[in-house]
This record gives C-alpha cells, structure tokens and sequence, in this order.
C-alpha cells in the first residue's frame, strides 16, 4: 500500500509540473540571449532545453542549441566510441601482432574501397577482348 501511495504522489507532482508548463509560458518569457546576454528581439529562436537565442547569434545553426550541442554531440561521440571499440581492437591487435602492420591495413581496405576500384572489371573486359 506504501508503495502505491508513492506512486500516486509522484504522479500528482507530474500533474502539477505539467500543468505549470501549460500555464506559465516561463519559456517564452527569458528575456536573455544564451549567446550574447543581450535582451531577446525578434527574430528569436527557442530552444526545448530553455535557451534562447537571438536569430542572428545562431545564424544558420538554428536546429541544435549551441549551448547543449556540444554536450549533445560528446555523448554521441563517447556511444559511437564504445560501439567501434571492440572493432578497432581487433584492427590494432592484428597490426601490432602482424610482422608487417602494413600488409593488415592495406587488407582492410582492399575489403572495402579499393576491392571497388580494382582491376577486376579490367581483367574481365581484357580478357573478352581476346576473343
Ligand atoms: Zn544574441
Ligand atoms: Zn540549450
């Protein structure tokens, strides 16, 4: 029963906090510029992170806020780093256990880009213009 009590606590503060979003429009009443701390004019742009900016501070950057957009982008980094690691492991662990790092390298990319641009097509046209 504790646990349900809880519950319908948290839930009331949720109402409350929504409701206070809709009645108060805190959001389009700063009055600052996240860039320049200047007083907002219009053109003015909103951010759902709560920061404003004046259009001309963001100039064409205006789909990402400047002030969370690194942030933003260093976890994206720090996923994609995890994601790659275990990737780039084998890679470097093959260059450093290979006598010849190069030869593991040039492989890589022999499976990937160059395999596209290789004599292969040539070869074939080459030897149909034998007949
Ligand atoms: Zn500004
Ligand atoms: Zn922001």
């Amino acid at each position: 029963m504790a646990l349900s009590e809880t519950y319908q606590e948290e839930t009331s503060t949720m109402r409350n906090e929504i409701q206070d979003l809709r009645t108060n429009a805190r959001i389009f009443q700063l009055s600052k510029c996240t860039a320049c701390t200047f007083t907002l004019d219009l053109p003015a742009v909103h951010f759902m992170c709560m920061h404003s900016f004046h259009q001309r501070c963001l100039g064409d950057n205006d789909k990402e806020c400047p002030e969370c957009a690194p942030e933003y982008r260093a976890v994206l980094e720090m996923k994609n780093l995890e994601q790659n690691s275990k990737n780039q492991d084998q890679f470097f662990q093959q260059v450093r256990t290979s006598k010849n790092g190069f030869s593991v390298i040039a492989g890589y990319f022999g499976k990937g880009i160059i395999s596209k641009t290789s004599n292969g097509p040539a070869e074939a046209l080459n030897s149909s213009s034998d007949f």
